[in-house]
């Protein structure tokens, strides 16, 4: 998920993967800029965010979002007469971005933590 921004930099996208925490990037920095030890504590600033573009809202059955989430943040809750809603749990998300490349309708992005909303569609993307 680490590829080669602008100037060189490195840059984190979320489009085809996410971050499982592993630590390779921080042994493999030669100038130490990563703490691996503060790694699976400090995770990232941001967190997931759904917009109304989510199947699981418009009627149609669908969690694979929860599946590829290792924390549990995305919770599927069964709905009397209807297919289970998303409930975002923002305490448990890490913002390792897992949950955003398989999202068959792209109704995921990642926000800045301060903003992130628990409510699922009250994104703007
Ligand atoms: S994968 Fe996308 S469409 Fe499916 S429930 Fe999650 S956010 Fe909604
Ligand atoms: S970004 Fe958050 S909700 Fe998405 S897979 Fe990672 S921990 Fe789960």
């Amino acid at each position: 998920m680490l590829h080669k921004g602008d100037g060189g930099y490195p840059e984190i996208r979320f489009d085809a993967d996410g971050c499982t925490l592993c630590g390779d990037c921080a042994r493999a920095c030669a100038p130490r800029a990563i703490d691996p030890h503060a790694m699976p504590l400090v995770a990232f600033p941001w967190r997931v965010q759904v917009s109304a573009a989510c199947l699981a809202q418009r009627g149609v059955e669908c969690r694979v979002c929860g599946d590829a989430c290792g924390t549990r943040a995305l919770r599927f809750v069964p709905a009397r007469g209807g297919i289970a809603q998303m409930r975002i749990e923002l305490d448990a998300c890490t913002g390792c971005g897992a949950c955003q490349p398989v999202c068959p309708v792209q109704a995921i992005a990642m926000t800045r933590a301060a903003t992130a909303s628990p409510n699922a569609g009250s994104a703007t993307t």
